[in-house]
């Protein structure tokens, strides 16, 4: 039995292949839908999700890739005043990391539409100037989304200090799937844990990540900002 078995013996059985969120950040709308296109070959009637880092970048793609049954994901930091436009544009936002966030997005999305699915951004290595909200407040903040009916609860994100020791990765990734247990004991529907991008998405699986974001190794490496 090899160490993730184990581990999975041990915590109590395996967990489901995770989700792909491909994250379209500084790609065009057209190269978002090829890739698309490849993937529904690939995978007939899979629902295709994409990562998107700013709301703006997001908002033109999202109108031209109307109807293709992309499901959009808010993976950046959100300012409380582009909330409104977030609730309308995603279908889940992965950075709440504030109370304020909470309300303003559950103020905002419109009550006719299924919720929007949300997960809490934890800043697990404590980085200093870093979005996410401590691992302690994730119950306060859970226990705010679950009141709401506009938002559903699905779970925790983080993107833990690119440290070039993989150890130190793995330590934050456990550190993660250890919240993310608590949390799903209190809320059943919250099974998602979003972590793992392209350097390190096979490390963030074995220790329990259920969601990965994928951008550099899916569409190539980015151009320098
Ligand atoms: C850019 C980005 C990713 C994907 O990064 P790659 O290294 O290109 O796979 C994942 N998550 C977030 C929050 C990002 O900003």
């Amino acid at each position: 039995m090899d160490a993730a078995c184990k581990e999975n013996a041990i915590r109590g059985g395996p967990r489901p292949m995770p989700r792909l969120v491909a994250v379209g950040k500084t790609r065009e709308a057209g190269e978002i839908a090829a890739l698309a296109g490849e993937w529904a070959t690939l995978r007939p009637g899979a629902t295709l999700a994409f990562g998107e880092n700013y709301v703006q970048e997001a908002s033109a793609k999202v109108a031209a890739l109307d109807g293709t049954g992309i499901e959009w994901h808010l993976i950046g930091h959100l300012q409380s005043n582009k909330a409104a436009q977030a609730a309308a544009l995603f279908d889940w936002v992965q950075s709440i990391d504030r109370p304020k966030l909470v309300a303003a997005l559950a103020a905002a999305r419109d009550p006719q539409r299924p919720p929007l699915n949300v997960l809490i951004q934890v800043n697990v290595d404590g980085e200093a100037g870093k979005h996410g909200c401590a691992p302690a407040d994730v119950p306060a903040l859970a226990e705010s989304i679950a009141a709401r009916p506009t938002l559903a609860l699905r779970g925790l994100m983080a993107i833990p200090e690119p440290h070039p020791d993989l150890e130190h990765r793995r330590a934050a990734f456990a550190t993660m799937r250890t919240l993310h247990d608590a949390l799903l004991a209190g809320y059943p529907g919250a099974d998602m844990l979003s972590m793992g991008m392209s350097e390190d998405f096979e490390l963030a699986i074995s220790e329990g990540a259920t969601m990965v974001r994928i951008g550099s190794a899916l569409f190539g490496p980015r151009p320098p900002a």
